[in-house]
C-alpha cells in the first residue's frame, strides 16, 4: 500500500517537473437567476465586507450606464441594477448587506425614477446622488466631470455597448473617462467635455462602423489611437493584444446583452483583468485566439450558462487550457502521399487533422495547422512554425501504404533528438488509443527520425492511422464514423499526456 502510494506521489511529481508550464485551466463562474443576481454575486465577491459607496444602473438600457465603471471603480463602488420603477428584492437585499453610506444613481428619471431613489433611502442611506443629462452623450461628460485630470481618455460609440465596455477595466484601472460618441458626429457633450481635460492621447474604440473616419479626424489634436476589430469579439481581443494587458486572469462575458459585462467590469478592473467577450453558445475565434496566444488558464465567467454555457468555458479553461498544440496534416498540394482502394491519403490526413483541432480546442488547447486547406508546407517548414510558436506538442497525421497489400495496422513514431522520453510517452498513449478506436493491428511505437518530429523541439509524434494499400484499413479511412474515432483516439491519448 505504502509502495503503491509513493509510486503515485513519484509519479505526479515527475510529471509535474516534465511538463513544467502546463497547467490545466481553473474558472470561478459568477453566476446567478437573472442579471440582478449576476450584479449581486459580482458585489459579494468582490465587496465581501460591505461597501461605502454603490452605483445603481438600468437594467435593460445601458445608455446612460456605459461610462459609470471608471468613476464606479475609482469610488470602489459595485455596481447594481434596477429595475425603471423598482429596485426589486435581490437589489434591495444586496443593498441592506452591503450598507453604503451613498449611492449614486446613474441616468435621468426615465432610467431610474424617484421612486427607485425613495426605496433607497428608505433602507436608511439618506446619500442619494444622480447623475443624469439630457442624453447618454452628457452623462458620458457629466461622470467625466467627476473623475480627476488624466493623460488620457476613451472615446466609444454610445449606441452600442460592446466597445466600451470591453475596455472599461483599463480604462477604470488608469483613469481614463469613457466618452461617448455617434458613429459619425462628435456630440457636443464629448467635445468640451476633451477640450477640458486636454487628454494627450484619445483610445478610439472599434472600428470605423462604430466611429468614422471623419470623427477620428476631429480628435487628431488628442493623437488618437484606434483599437478595431472584424467584430466586437476581434474589438476586445484587440484590446488585450495593442496594449499588451495583463492576462494572469481574464473575465469572460456574452457579447449578446451588456449587463453582466457591466456589472462585472468592476471587479475586472479591481483584479486588474481584461474582460473577454464570447456567444452564448461558442466560443469566437479571436477570443480562442487570444487566450491561447496569451496562454490564458484562470478564468472569472460572468453570468450563468444561459449568457456562457458550459462547452465555453471549457474552450477557454477545459484540461489543456493554456497548452498550445501543433497539428500537422501530412502532404498536401503537389504532393497527394500514399493513395489506392479509393483513399488519397493528404485528404485523409487534412480531414482528421481538422477533427483532432476541434476536440483538443474544445477542451481548452490552442492548435494551430501547419496547413488547413490543400497547399504543401515542406517538411522543416511545419516543424519550424511549431518551434516558432513554443509549442508544447507535435503531432504529425499520415496513412500507410506499403507493396504487400496483406500489411495492415497502426503505427505511431517518435525520435529521441529533443525530448525523447516524452515523445515516446505521447506516442504510446495516441497509439494505444487509436489501436482500440480503429480495431487495427497494433503495430506498436518506434523510434525513427522522420525529419517533421526530428526538426521538432517539443514532444513530437507521427501517427501512421492505417495502411491505404490493405482493403480492411482503407474501408476504416473512408468512413466518416472511423475518422472520427481517429480523432476522439488522438485527442484522448492528448489528454492523457497531458494529465
Ligand atoms: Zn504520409
Amino acid at each position: 500500500m505504502k509502495k503503491i502510494l509513493m509510486t503515485l506521489v513519484v509519479s505526479i511529481v515527475f510529471l509535474g517537473l516534465a511538463h513544467g508550464a502546463s497547467a490545466e485551466g481553473q474558472h470561478k463562474r459568477l453566476a446567478g437567476k437573472d442579471r440582478f443576481e449576476v450584479a449581486a454575486n459580482v458585489a459579494k465577491e468582490g465587496w465581501p465586507s460591505g461597501a461605502n459607496i454603490v452605483f445603481l444602473a438600468n437594467y435593460d438600457a445601458f445608455a446612460d450606464a456605459l461610462s459609470a465603471t471608471p468613476l464606479a471603480y475609482k469610488m470602489n463602488a459595485p455596481i447594481l441594477l434596477s429595475r425603471p420603477t423598482s429596485l426589486g428584492d435581490t437589489t434591495k437585499n444586496k443593498l441592506r448587506e452591503l450598507s453604503p453610506s451613498k449611492v449614486f444613481v446613474v441616468g435621468g428619471t426615465a432610467s431610474i425614477s424617484n421612486n427607485v431613489v425613495n426605496e433607497v433611502k428608505s433602507l436608511g442611506i439618506s446619500s442619494v446622488e444622480r447623475i443624469s443629462g439630457k442624453d447618454r452623450f452628457e452623462v458620458s461628460a457629466e461622470i467625466a466631470k467627476r473623475m480627476p485630470s488624466s493623460s488620457k481618455a476613451v472615446v466609444a460609440n454610445g449606441l452600442n455597448f460592446p466597445d466600451a465596455l470591453a475596455i472599461a477595466p483599463h480604462a477604470s484601472r488608469n483613469g481614463m473617462p469613457i466618452l461617448l460618441t455617434r458613429d459619425n458626429e462628435l456630440p457636443a457633450p464629448t467635445v468640451s467635455s476633451l477640450l477640458n481635460r486636454k487628454p494627450s492621447q484619445v483610445i478610439v474604440m472599434g472600428g470605423t462602423a462604430s466611429v468614422s473616419n471623419g470623427v477620428y479626424a476631429d480628435l487628431s489634436a488628442y493623437s488618437p489611437l484606434r483599437i478595431g476589430g472584424s467584430d466586437r469579439y476581434e474589438v476586445a481581443a484587440n484590446i488585450i493584444k495593442k496594449l499588451n494587458l495583463s492576462t494572469s486572469t481574464g473575465f469572460l462575458a456574452t457579447g449578446q446583452t451588456f449587463a453582466d459585462a457591466l456589472t462585472g467590469s468592476v471587479l475586472a478592473a479591481k483584479k486588474n483583468a481584461p474582460v473577454l467577450l464570447t456567444r452564448n453558445s461558442s466560443l469566437p475565434e479571436a477570443t480562442k485566439e487570444i487566450t491561447g496566444q496569451k496562454r490564458m488558464t484562470n478564468f472569472v465567467v460572468l453570468g450563468g450558462t444561459a449568457s456562457v454555457s458550459n462547452s465555453v468555458v471549457k474552450a477557454v479553461a477545459g484540461p489543456l487550457a493554456g497548452e498550445m498544440i501543433v497539428v500537422d496534416p501530412g502532404h498536401g498540394g503537389s504532393d497527394p502521399g500514399a493513395s489506392g482502394n479509393g483513399v488519397v491519403e493528404k485528404e485523409v490526413n487534412l480531414d482528421v487533422s481538422k477533427r483532432v483541432k476541434g476536440k483538443l480546442d474544445s477542451n481548452g488547447a490552442y492548435t494551430v495547422m501547419t496547413r488547413e486547406t490543400d497547399t504543401y508546407p515542406t517538411l522543416s517548414e511545419r516543424a519550424a512554425l511549431a518551434n516558432k510558436q513554443g509549442a508544447d506538442a507535435f503531432i504529425s497525421i499520415h496513412a500507410n501504404a506499403y507493396s504487400n497489400s496483406d500489411v495492415q495496422g497502426t503505427e505511431t513514431f517518435y525520435d529521441d533528438t529533443y525530448a525523447g522520453q516524452l515523445s515516446k510517452e505521447l506516442a504510446t498513449y495516441i497509439n494505444n488509443e487509436l489501436v482500440e478506436k480503429l480495431d487495427t493491428n497494433d503495430r506498436g511505437v518506434k523510434n525513427v527520425g522522420f525529419k517533421v518530429i526530428k526538426e521538432a523541439t517539443m514532444p513530437s509524434v507521427l501517427v501512421e492511422l492505417a495502411f491505404i494499400t490493405n482493403e480492411e484499413d482503407a474501408a476504416k479511412l473512408r468512413s466518416d464514423y472511423y475518422r472520427e474515432q481517429a480523432a476522439i483516439a488522438i485527442s484522448n491519448g492528448v489528454l492523457t499526456f497531458f494529465r
